[in-house]
């Protein structure tokens, strides 16, 4: 029987850099993968494929625009079928990326449904044979799976979820999105910059509803905007396919039931942990709806048995978020000083069209905890290399403790939001003051010297606006 210091189930963001960082630490490890590839949701179903989507939607609308940038652009078309081509060589090359960093680690890639067998054991099951390893540590990165509503159910071709509609032979001219969380609002921005009449209907009150309610509010006036309907705290009470594409009947937010029809529909109503079948409820590891319950350092209650990434109760669904826990993990089996997972240390980035970077509490989280606050806000408006781009909608918003100036929390919408929101991460990592940040430099003319500006907005001190 093979013996090692540690067995992954579970090759996503989580488990294959857990997998590399064990390997650089001498750990002899294997990582089981029920995938005839590596990577997971994120690199093919995920964060890479929608980002190149995105990327591409973005040079159409550029192309849109070129006017008004002094080109003259006649007939552009979009050619579908070269774009899904490129996201498939993209995915491939990062596949491939990863079985190089795993050869160089010495990590060991075993197919097949990983099970965790007993204390120190691990089945790997494939084509009907079942095989068992022995292993010291053994770390539970199964991932997750899009869900759907009661009596919905997903076709593939016509009521898709986050997997289908990667791969539509092409755009399609109508598509109701069920959900407006990060998944939902990324394809809606995504197909309405190809064209698409996109609708979304979201049960709760407001659009990205774990961000602060300020930035929820302005991605539903951008969307707006741009043509895309949303109806919150709508209730939808059926999809049905037919002749056309189909239907989706809901209750509006005044009652009265409304039917839509759509070419596609897409179901973005939040992803359930992939943990049946592989053991773990056999252990002494707590189990609620599927997602397991660990410590800050990524262990369950039974010895020995770690968890992380999208399973794990109560932490957010990022690849980021998956990926330190893997390594806080580790660093923990080989006997390194780490840090416990904070959650308000983490940062959320949704990839819609104005994008959205956000990081520890919202105004109502600092608000409801008692927290005597200050809040400072900066509207792009005032930064001239968000002019220059041409994107100069949204805003950036501080919350900062009232007596010390520490920074609880920064939300960003607008240009770059997702690559700006680095320096609220490692002040808020730093715990900063506002005084630390106010003497920061920031290079001119760039989007991120807005930052600047919303750090001494707090104390009435931006120069730009
Ligand atoms: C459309 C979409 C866009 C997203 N965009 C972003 C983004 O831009 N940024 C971001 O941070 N996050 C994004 N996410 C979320 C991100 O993809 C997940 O948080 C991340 O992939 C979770 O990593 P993981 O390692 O926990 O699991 P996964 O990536 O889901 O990987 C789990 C792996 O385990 C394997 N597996 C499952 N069960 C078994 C078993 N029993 N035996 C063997 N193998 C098994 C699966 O095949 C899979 O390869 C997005 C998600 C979606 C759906």
């Amino acid at each position: 029987m093979a013996k090692y210091d540690l067995v992954i189930i579970g090759s996503g963001p989580g488990g294959y850099v857990a997998a590399i960082r064990a390997g650089q630490y001498g750990l002899k490890t294997a990582v089981i993968e029920k995938d005839s590839y590596v990577g997971g949701t994120c690199l093919h179903i995920g964060c890479i494929p929608t980002k190149v989507l995105l990327h591409h939607a973005e040079i159409y609308d550029t192309f849109q625009r070129a006017a008004e940038f002094g080109f003259e652009v006649k007939d552009v078309k979009v050619n579908w079928p070269a774009i899904l081509a490129r996201k498939e060589r993209i995915v491939n090359k990062h596949t491939k990326g990863i079985e190089f960093l795993f050869r160089k680690s010495k990590v060991e890639t075993i197919t097949g449904w990983g099970r965790v067998a007993g204390p120190g054991r691990v089945s790997v099951e494939k084509d009907g044979k079942k095989t068992e390893i022995e292993t010291t540590y053994t770390m539970l990165a199964t991932g997750s799976d899009a869900r759907s509503l009661p009596g919905v159910e997903i076709d593939g071709k016509t009521i898709l979820t986050n997997k289908e509609i990667l791969e539509l032979p092409a755009i399609p001219k109508s598509l109701v999105v069920v959900g407006a969380g990060a998944v939902g609002v990324e394809f809606a921005s995504i197909f309405r910059t190809f064209g698409t009449e996109v609708t979304i209907l979201e049960m709760l009150p407001r659009a990205v509803p774990l961000e602060d309610e300020e930035i929820s509010a302005e991605l539903m006036k951008a969307f707006k905007k741009r043509g895309i309907r949303i109806e919150t705290e709508a209730k939808v009470e059926s999809v049905k396919k037919d002749a056309k594409g189909a239907t989706v009947v809901f209750k509006t937010k005044d009652g009265k039931s409304e039917s839509l029809a759509a070419e596609k529909v897409l179901m973005a109503v939040g992803r359930r942990p992939m943990t049946e079948n592989t053991g773990v409820d056999k252990t002494a590891a707590k189990l609620e709806r599927g997602f397991v319950h660990t410590n800050a350092y990524m262990e369950t209650a039974e010895p020995r048995l770690f968890a992380i990434g999208d399973i794990v109760a109560g932490l957010p669904q990022l690849a980021h978020a998956a990926s330190m826990e893997g390594l806080i993990a580790v660093g923990l089996m080989a006997g390194k000083e780490v840090q416990p997972f904070d959650r308000m240390k983490c940062p959320n980035a949704t990839y819609c069209e104005p994008q959205i970077g956000s990081i520890g509490m919202t105004e109502k989280q600092a608000r409801d905890a008692g927290i005597k606050i200050k809040i400072g806000k900066f509207p792009f408006l005032g930064n001239s290399k968000a002019t220059i781009l041409g994107h100069h909608e949204g805003f950036i918003k501080v919350v900062a403790e009232e007596k010390y100036g520490e920074i609880l929390g920064v939300h960003v919408i607008g240009p770059l939001a997702t690559e700006i929101i680095a320096e609220a991460v490692t002040a808020i990592s730093l715990e900063a003051t506002l005084d630390d940040l106010a003497a920061m430099i920031h290079a001119h003319p760039t989007v991120w010297e807005a930052m600047g500006d919303a750090f001494n907005a707090v104390r009435g001190l931006s120069i730009n606006a």
